[in-house]
């Protein structure tokens, strides 16, 4: 049997940008994956349009049991890096918003641009991993496929969710047999059900802040049928909290302008008022429905109304799943990982990769700069 190098479990952005590090270094590798094409979840992020980085990240950006540990793996493969790749790679890419990079053509420049760079590297396709067994100062692995040889490992094999695409927790439990914790896992970066809302709000949007114990987060809220989603939301569930505080009006000194309407026109319906703010249903929602005229209402009733606008609790907050979150939060914990190499320190030549680690990124192209930045020091150290 053939003795690789390195293999590396999983074609993702993590593991692919592994392999092209080995083969600039002539190693020779084998990349296993379960699926029939490289990059798939690349393929389906940013909406099709891959938002591959962000020139903000840095370890606020990261959750998980310890941030810190991504300092050394971004300041060796930064966010520039990345956009120097992909000129290099001549990818057409813009700008949504300041420091957030997205592909003009599709997230399939990046997938091609992977596989350019991996050269002649051999891939097995539909070939799943299910055992990874220490022999001598070898590896064997074990796949439905066969059993294959290396001498060392990077374990890139991603988080488990969004699991139509195809997912395992064959990273965890190769984790697990070398002596790793592994960090509860949960989705995040999805929406949540809540019965707090009407289902005739969905489909309206509108940008707000919310308050999760000490952190704010201002971005757009979308409410659905089931709850609420949006960037807000999807943010929000970083912090794994049942609680919300939503503020609907956040540029607006909703009680100053509430309480001025009352003076000057006060025989204005409440509700109008309040879409001359809001959306007009959500205005409606949060009116109860009544139709009295402001000025109808004392000074105290207008306070209450525009706290619930500004401070609209949320205490029944619940994931939608791990079927349809962007990410894994926990994962692999990195404390017995070096950040310098992503090699475990209980096992010689066994290295860990993206996702598949107890660290998650900010929405905004944080997670795909975590794989690249944490596979190019992977396939530097392997
Ligand atoms: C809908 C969606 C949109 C997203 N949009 C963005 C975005 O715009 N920007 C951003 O930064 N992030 C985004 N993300 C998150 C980002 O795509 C992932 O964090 C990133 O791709 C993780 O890379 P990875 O290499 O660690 O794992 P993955 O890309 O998940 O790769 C893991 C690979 O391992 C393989 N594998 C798993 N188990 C086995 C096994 N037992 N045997 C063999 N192979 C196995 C899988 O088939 C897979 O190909 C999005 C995610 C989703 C689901």
């Amino acid at each position: 049997m053939k003795t690789y190098d390195v293999i590396i479990i999983g074609a993702g952005a993590g593991g692919l940008k592994a392999a092209s590090e080995l083969h600039a270094r002539n190693k020779s590798v084998l990349v296993i994956d379960m699926g029939n094409k490289p990059a798939r979840k690349v393929a389906v992020s940013g909406g099709g349009k891959c938002n591959f980085t962000n020139m903000a990240a840095d370890f606020t950006r990261y959750f998980g049991n310890n941030p810190h540990f991504v300092k050394s793996a971004l300041a060796q493969y930064s966010p520039q890096d990345t956009l120097n790749w992909i000129k290099k790679h001549k990818i057409k890419y813009y700008e949504k918003e300041p420091g957030r990079f997205f592909c003009v053509n599709g997230a399939n420049d990046i997938a091609n641009a992977l596989m350019k760079d991996i050269g002649n590297t051999e891939i097995k396709y539909n070939t799943t991993v299910n055992d990874v067994i220490r022999s001598g100062d070898a590896f064997l692995i074990k796949t439905d496929n066969g059993d294959f040889k290396s001498n060392g490992i990077i374990v890139a094999s991603g988080g488990v969710s969004y699991p139509n695409l195809g997912v395992s927790n064959i990273g965890h439990i190769i984790a697990k047999k070398f002596g790793h914790k592994i960090g509860p896992i949960r989705p995040a970066l999805c929406a949540i059900k809540t019965k707090c809302f009407d289902s005739e709000l969905a489909g309206i949007s509108l940008p707000v802040e919310i308050k999760i114990g000490k952190n704010i987060i201002r971005d757009d809220l979308l409410f659905t049928h089931f709850g609420i989603g949006g960037p807000a939301v999807y943010r929000a569930t970083l912090f794994d909290r049942h609680d919300f505080i939503i503020n609907f009006a956040p540029n607006t000194d909703i009680e100053n302008v509430l309480l001025n309407a009352k003076r000057n026109n006060g025989k204005r319906n409440l509700t109008n008022v309040m879409a001359d703010i809001l959306p007009q249903k959500l205005a409606r929602f949060i009116c109860k429905n009544d139709t009295r005229n402001i000025a109808d209402y004392t000074d105290l009733q207008i306070k209450e109304i525009a706290k619930r606008i500004t401070q609209f609790e949320i205490n029944d907050a619940k994931s939608i799943g791990l079927q349809s979150a962007e990410v894994t939060a926990g994962g692999v914990s990195v404390d017995k990982i070096s950040s310098k190499t992503m090699e475990s320190l209980l096992c010689p030549n066994l290295f860990f990769v993206g996702e598949v680690m107890d660290i998650t990124g900010d929405l905004g192209g944080f997670n795909l700069q975590w794989a690249f930045s944490s596979g190019f020091v992977a396939g530097n150290n392997a």
